[in-house]
């Protein structure tokens, strides 16, 4: 068991974290943004950027070679239909899609939307870490916070009609 403190602060004891978000056990900050089949959608309020998703499988799965030919095509619709509504809905022009397979939790995609702020950073995956830790270090304030619950809304509205 890992023991995980959670954005507000509660602490939970879970084997894994995806499966404790995609199981219902641990409830994601701002909720759910949509659910298929075998995926989860969420954003984690801790890294503040409006129309950044996460995307985990609800199987305890590591790889992309694990997924079954249906969760395969579930993946994908899936991402297609996030990545169209952050374009229709917050005019995202790029995004940097991170995943990786030594992972404490299990199979799940970061979509990570670029904004002008985040050139200073620098370009493609090296600028990816300093991004998210600016944004969870920096723009933790009401304003910001705010703005992402009401993006994540409109995520979810806009998925689930
Ligand atoms: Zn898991």
């Amino acid at each position: 068991m890992k023991k995980i403190t959670l954005a507000n602060g509660q602490t939970v004891e879970v084997e894994c974290l995806s499966c404790a978000i995609t199981s219902g056990v641990v409830e994601p900050e701002g909720g759910v943004v949509v659910e298929t089949e075998h995926f989860h959608a969420h954003q984690d309020v801790a890294y503040p950027v409006k129309g950044l998703v996460i995307l985990a499988s609800k199987r305890h799965i590591k790889s992309f070679d694990e997924l079954t030919e249906e969760e395969a095509l579930d993946y994908i619709h899936i991402l297609r239909k996030i990545r169209k509504a952050q374009r229709d809905l917050f005019q995202i022009e790029h995004v940097y899609y991170f995943y990786n397979e030594d992972t404490t939790h299990h199979f799940h995609t970061w979509m990570v939307p670029r904004y002008e702020w985040m050139y200073e950073f620098g370009r493609s995956v090296e600028s990816v870490r300093p991004v998210l830790l600016h944004a969870r270090e920096h723009m933790n304030d009401s304003t910001h916070v705010n703005e992402v619950r009401k993006a994540i809304k409109e995520l979810h509205d806009y998925l689930n009609k």
